[in-house]
């Protein structure tokens, strides 16, 4: 077995006013990165309307789908735009990783990797933010509740933004533990230690700006690691941005691809001792090309070996 990799055509057809960081050419740029892997590439399908609405009402998945332009852009808010593909690249984005849940469930392989954008993590339940339009990992992680019976699910997020979206669509969800690390202050603003769910199932864990990898295996082998193991996922997902490595523009965290190996083979770790090493993980942001590249090779390479 090796790495399954949903991608699909359509995501590059989500473009951005110019000079916008979340751009089409970070898809050409995690390709450079998973250039020379051993992987089972895959299609991302269009995304199931039913997967959809786990975690978001009808109403806005018919705004979202209406605002859509004919050319041009439309502004959802001050940094969310809408080209003509960008709502089928987004069902895309949300497909992928239905898809790889069902793979990584159906043991067609231990884990998967999910290169699509937009990313999700910041779109709430009727608010699409953040370059977000639709919770592609939460819905992801409501596919293995709901649809496949899986009793505990859980999900880790590495980008350097808060996963607002995800703890929005997921805050009720008793079989979801939510795991996320974020600079605080910075955008969206949310994160607190004390942000901890409906159930207690949240684990929130704010990094101070200009801190390091160091800062970041300790917050994670102190806050993240024992409530995993603690939970007993049956999967883990990964909303995996690389906005967190040193050159990013967007924020000011120093980790280095290093880490995000570091990262990665912690998880597996934990996954092979939780779940059979059932991992899928998913793209969120990362912005500075170069560093996108070498962060997903290392993040990826580390899923590929594990995942043999
Ligand atoms: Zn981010």
């Amino acid at each position: 077995m090796t790495t399954l990799v949903y991608s699909h055509p359509d995501c590059l057809d989500h473009r951005e006013p110019p000079g916008h960081p979340e751009q089409a050419a970070r898809l050409l740029a995690v390709e450079r990165g998973l250039a020379g892997l051993d992987l089972e590439r895959r299609e991302a399908p269009l995304a199931d309307v039913t997967d959809v609405l786990r975690c978001h009402p009808a109403q806005y998945v018919a705004r979202v789908e209406r605002a859509v332009p004919q050319q041009g852009w439309a502004q959802l808010d001050g940094d969310t735009y809408l080209a003509p593909g960008s709502c089928q690249a987004a069902l895309r984005a949300v497909g992928g990783v239905c898809a790889a849940v069902d793979a990584v469930i159906g043991a067609q392989a231990r884990n998967a990797f999910v290169a699509c954008r937009p990313p999700g993590h910041h779109a709430e339940r009727e608010t699409a933010m953040g370059f977000c339009l639709f919770g592609s990992v939460a819905i992801g992680a409501k596919r293995a509740l709901d649809h496949h019976g899986l009793a505990r699910v859980a999900v880790v997020d590495f980008d350097v933004h808060h996963g607002n979206g995800t703890q929005d669509l997921l805050w009720d969800e008793a079989r979801c533990l939510f795991a996320s690390s974020q600079q605080m202050p910075l955008y969206p603003g949310s994160g607190f230690a004390d942000e901890r769910g409906a159930h207690g199932q949240m684990v929130n864990v704010p990094l101070r700006g200009g801190s390091g990898g160091a800062e970041m295996h300790a917050a994670y082998q102190r806050e993240v690691f024992p409530r995993l193991t603690a939970f007993q996922p049956e999967l883990i997902l990964i909303s995996a941005g690389f906005d967190a490595h040193a050159d990013d523009p967007l924020a000011g965290l120093m980790w280095r691809t290093a880490d995000f190996a570091w990262l990665t083979e912690q998880l597996c770790d934990l996954a092979d001792a939780l779940c059979g090493g059932r991992v899928v993980s998913a793209l969120e942001g990362g912005y500075d090309l170069d560093a996108l590249a070498a962060s997903v090779a290392a993040h990826v390479g580390v899923l590929q070996r594990r995942g043999r």
